[in-house]
């Protein structure tokens, strides 16, 4: 049996091991294998490996889910990609639930995600069904566009159809990590006002760069929903929770003018202490946002290749295979935007 590099994630709080795996072959007539050429390391990935966030497929497990690569193989009875075409990896969706049909894909009653359902893509080489697969067009780079299949679509998602910002509505993002900061571009380019909240300077910095009108670094200001309200005249009409905070989703709502929206992008596995009373009487909305859809790649894509939306400035390290736990120590550290593990 032919062998590959993988990552192997086994126990909570252990380094990921980087070994010699049997390579993943064809099995369903819709199968295929992907080469991998890069792949976005998450916060996800650290709850499974830090926080102990179960994962669906019992570790041993290979985690991943934000590559790119180019395609290996093909069983018999797939159509919609060739050998050799370079792609993305969206979540795999069963296309006939509830959700599916209706359009919501990226709440599928059956979605699967690889490095969670399935094998991921810390490794030479991925299996998926041939119906997850995206092609990437020509004038976008294999590599860095590993980074668009979460932390580009899922923020696209977030501002545009869940948040729904629109021109001059005052924006604040809390926390510009590879999401957040992705949030304030997108909610930059939906023609909104956007504030920026870190911790971080030389995210905020970024922020700026990429759009946001003001910014505030949390650790410098006593209170951040009042800075918040006060550099938008009363609060702001749209916050969106980047982080997975529960005590920044109190700080979004808190931000919020009456009758806003709170969108929550981050993942928490705590909940957040509400004002109840302000939800009903000042008719506040909270919404939360995952992923996103596969029929919004093509939009993505065109405001890439445009130069509206960069995704050059995401990258701030990459690391071989089998350096990963350097780079997931990074990621801990909390002050990367985006790195990313490169096979070749
Ligand atoms: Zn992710
Ligand atoms: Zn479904």
């Amino acid at each position: 049996m032919a062998k590959m590099k993988a990552a192997i994630f086994k126990e909570t709080n252990k380094p990921l091991e980087v070994t010699e795996i049997d390579k993943p072959v064809i099995e369903e007539d819709e199968d295929v294998i992907v080469k991998v050429v890069a792949c976005g390391l998450c916060h996800t990935d650290l709850g499974y490996i830090d926080y102990g966030v179960p994962t669906f497929k019992k570790p041993p497990l290979v985690l991943g889910h934000e590559p790119s690569g180019i395609v290996e193989e093909i069983g018999s009875k797939v159509t919609n990609v060739k050998v050799g075409d370079r792609v993305l990896i969206g979540p795999i969706t069963c296309g006939n639930c509830f959700y599916c049909r209706n359009g919501r894909e990226n709440i599928c009653q059956s979605m699967m995600m690889i490095g969670n359902n399935l094998d991921g893509a810390f490794a030479e080489y991925v299996k998926v069904p041939a119906r997850c697969l995206v092609k990437l067009p020509e004038e976008l780079p294999l590599k860095e566009s590993c980074v668009i299949s979460d932390a580009v679509v899922s923020p696209y998602h977030a501002v545009k159809r869940r948040a729904k910002v629109g021109l001059g509505d005052w924006v604040a993002v809390f926390g510009c990590g590879g999401v957040g900061i992705n949030c304030v571009q997108w909610a930059n380019l939906a023609g909104g006002l956007v504030i920026a909240v870190d911790i971080m300077d030389h995210k905020l910095q970024l922020a700026k760069e990429l759009g946001a009108v003001a910014i505030v670094n949390a650790k410098k200001v006593e209170n951040v929903p009042k800075e918040v309200r006060k550099i938008s005249g009363g609060g702001v009409d749209i916050a969106m929770e980047c982080i997975g905070n529960p005590d920044v989703i109190t700080q979004a709502f808190d931000a919020t003018r009456d009758g806003g929206k709170v969108c929550v992008v981050g993942y928490s596995f705590k909940s957040p202490p509400l004002k109840a009373a302000r939800l009903m009487y000042r008719e506040m909305e909270i919404t939360g946002s995952i992923a996103g859809l596969v029929s919004d790649y093509e939009r993505i894509f065109n405001l890439i290749k445009t130069g509206k939306f960069r995704v050059d400035r995401l990258i701030t390290s990459r690391y071989p295979l089998d350096k990963i736990n350097e780079a997931f120590d990074e990621l801990r550290k909390g002050e990367a935007i985006r790195i990313i593990v490169e096979m070749e």
